[in-house]
């Protein structure tokens, strides 16, 4: 008897171990999507943006699986955070602006320069057929290839390389975000603008720049200043910054 009960202490307490454990994970995901919620109404809704598709893309994609582990319970709050290489995610407010002022449709094939973590791409992902981002620091651009893979993005495509340069192979693209600051807007991706297509970039010398909204009509680009933004800035292969 005095065998069987030792047996069963030791059953018992590891039943009661798991179900703590599964609680505690429960809880946290549970307060994850209470803290997503928030910021899709208090610092998106609540500033102006209305696109359904956009306000969709913030309840879904999780930013804190975008952060580093130490800024996690960070995730949600109303700033931009640092990732590795220097870099960061931007305040999803700004990822916001940038998303609806393009105007996607789901048809759309867009392109992304400076995929960082990740998360830009992943919102563009729930709403378009086809994302293609480019990453100049390849310990990023692999560290987002691996997460869009555990978490099913089948849509997005991700290289390492020059964003300068666009990705001509798949051109000409609907729409264009830059999430990295050049000091003009590059020709190649002014030239991989499809007809009708929408490109969003901050442009000017750091630390703060004009966010500005192209579009191209009957192959001509008409520019429009939109927000004044602080962005890291885009550098070329020899980590400098891109002069005129
Ligand atoms: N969209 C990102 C924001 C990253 S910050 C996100 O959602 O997390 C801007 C990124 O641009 C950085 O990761 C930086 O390494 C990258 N970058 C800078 N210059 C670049 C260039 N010439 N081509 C591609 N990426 C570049």
């Amino acid at each position: 008897m005095r065998k069987y009960s030792g047996k069963y202490g030791f059953l018992i307490i590891h039943v009661l171990l798991i179900t703590f454990l599964f609680h505690t994970v429960l809880n946290a995901q549970e307060s994850f999507n209470g803290h997503r919620e928030q910021m899709v109404k208090r610092q998106i809704q609540a500033r102006g943006i209305s696109d359904k598709k956009v306000l969709m893309a913030f309840r879904n994609v999780e930013r804190h699986k975008f952060v580093l582990p130490e800024y996690i319970r960070y995730a949600y709050n109303d700033s931009p955070l640092p990732i590795e290489e220097g870099q960061t995610i931007s305040q999803p407010y700004i990822v916001a602006f940038m998303t609806e002022a393009l105007e996607l449709e789901q048809s759309d094939k867009v392109l992304e320069i400076g995929t960082g973590s990740g998360y830009q791409a992943a919102i563009l992902a729930e709403i378009c057929d086809s994302v293609f981002t480019v990453e100049i620091f390849e310990k990023l651009g692999n560290k987002a290839k691996q997460l869009f893979a555990e978490l099913g993005y089948e849509n997005i495509h991700c290289k390492i390389g020059d964003g300068y340069k666009g990705w001509p192979e798949y051109a000409p693209f609907d729409a264009i975000i830059v999430t990295c600051s050049p000091t003009h807007v590059p020709q190649p991706l002014q030239d991989q603008l499809a007809e009708g297509g929408r490109m969003i970039i901050p442009v000017g010398t750091s630390p703060v720049q004009n966010l500005v909204l192209l579009t191209k009509k009957k192959g001509k680009i008409r520019e429009e200043k939109v927000l004044p933004v602080r962005f890291v800035p885009m550098l070329d292969e020899e980590g400098e910054k891109y002069f005129p």
